[in-house]
């Protein structure tokens, strides 16, 4: 199932108190009620909000996406829903889509060859020289690096967008900016 990923651009970042960025998340009607998944489904997963069509904008006319548990298939987790990962312990490059391709922050350049992620986790551009934190990069919203993710279950790539209100409420409850990227 495709699914939209938002992370701090800081890679480091580690959230303190995620019960608590929930309850701001509740409050903005981006998320919902606890979803009382079946045990066949694991994480910590959450209904959307009240709010939720106003702080993501769908680019199709009349999107064809679930935004309810499918009554007749409990276990499916087809549907438009909220997941809080598991805190990772190292930074994680995470590929959302087969061919990546993104510019070095320095001199812009293009790059596209990344069949294997260099596991230091930085690369150093070919055209200027200088070597950088794989987070610095600009990915396009085909891949993002981090410790802590939240995903949203059921989109497809630019299918959806999230709102610069919701980024910023993200940065307002966490203290940090945010990012975004999709997975195939
Ligand atoms: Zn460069």
């Amino acid at each position: 199932m495709p699914k939209l990923v938002f992370h701090a651009k800081n890679p480091n970042y580690c959230p303190e108190d995620i019960p608590q960025i929930v309850s701001a998340l509740q409050e903005t009607g981006f998320l919902g009620e606890k979803w009382n998944s079946p045990d066949s489904v694991d994480g910590e997963r959450y209904l959307i909000g009240d709010s939720f069509l106003s702080l993501v904008t769908f680019m199709g006319c009349a999107p064809a996406i679930e935004l309810q548990p499918l009554a007749e298939q409990a276990n499916s987790t087809e549907f438009c829903h909220i997941e809080f990962e598991t805190v990772k312990d190292n930074v994680e490059f995470i590929r959302g889509a087969e061919h990546l391709v993104c510019r070095c922050p320095h001199c812009r350049q293009r790059h596209a060859n990344w069949a294997t992620i260099p596991a230091s986790m930085t690369y150093h551009c070919d055209k200027c020289g200088v070597e950088t934190h794989l987070s610095e990069y600009d990915w396009k919203n085909t891949a993002g690096c981090g410790r802590f993710f939240i995903s949203l279950h059921g989109i497809y790539p630019q299918e959806a967008i999230p709102t610069s209100s919701l980024l910023q409420t993200f940065e307002k409850i966490t203290g940090t900016d945010w990012d975004y990227f999709y997975v195939q």
